[in-house]
C-alpha cells in the first residue's frame, strides 16, 4: 500500500490543484491532501471550509481524502503512515523553495521522500492567490477554479 500526502494551503483549491491531485490518484494507492493551518497566516477560507470544498470537488476520486493539520508536515506525513509528499512545480520561481523543502523535511524524516509533478502546460498560470485577487474586485475566476469555489469566492468577497 503506496500512500502519499500532498501538502499545501489551497485557500482555494484551484484547477491546477486538481489536476495534480487527480494524476497522483492513478500513481499511489492513497492519495492524502494535507491542508495547511497555519496560525501565522489569514486564510480567505478557514482549514474546515477548505477541507469541504476539496472533498466536494474530488468526490469521484475514492482513493483520495483531505484533512486539515497543523505542526510539521513530516509528522502529520508519520502519523498517516505515508511515504511520500506530492508537489507541484510550476515554473522555476517555485524550485528553488522546493528544492529546499524537500531537502530540509529528508534530513528531519529520511523515511519520507519529496515527488514533483510538473504543471500541466494548461494551468501552470493558475495560483489561488491570482484567483483570490481576481475574486476580490468582481472578476471571472471560471479558468482559475471550479464551479462551486467559484460561488464561495463570490459569496465571501461580497460580504
Ligand atoms: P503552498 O502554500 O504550500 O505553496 P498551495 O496551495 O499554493 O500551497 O499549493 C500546493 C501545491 O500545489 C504546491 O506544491 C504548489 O506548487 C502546487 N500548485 C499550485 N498551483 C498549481 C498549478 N496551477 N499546477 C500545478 N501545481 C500547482
Amino acid at each position: 500500500m503506496k500512500r502519499a500526502i500532498y501538502p499545501g494551503s489551497f485557500d482555494p483549491v484551484t484547477v491546477g490543484h486538481i489536476d495534480i491531485i487527480t494524476r497522483s490518484s492513478c500513481i499511489f494507492d492513497e492519495v492524502i491532501i494535507g491542508v495547511l493551518n497555519n496560525s501565522q497566516k489569514a486564510p480567505l477560507f478557514t482549514a474546515e471550509e477548505r477541507v469541504r470544498m476539496l472533498t466536494e470537488v474530488t468526490r469521484e476520486l475514492p482513493n483520495v481524502r483531505a484533512e486539515a493539520f497543523s505542526g510539521l508536515l513530516v509528522d502529520f506525513a508519520k502519523k498517516e503512515e505515508a511515504t511520500v509528499i506530492i508537489r507541484g512545480l510550476r515554473a522555476v520561481t517555485d524550485f528553488e523553495y522546493e528544492l529546499q523543502m524537500s531537502q530540509t523535511n529528508r534530513q528531519i524524516c529520511p523515511e519520507v521522500d519529496t515527488l514533483f509533478l510538473t504543471a500541466n502546460v494548461e494551468y501552470s498560470y493558475v495560483s489561488s492567490s491570482t484567483a483570490k485577487e481576481i475574486a476580490s474586485f468582481g472578476g471571472d475566476v471560471s479558468a482559475f477554479v471550479p464551479p462551486l469555489v467559484a460561488q464561495e469566492m463570490k459569496k465571501r468577497f461580497s460580504i
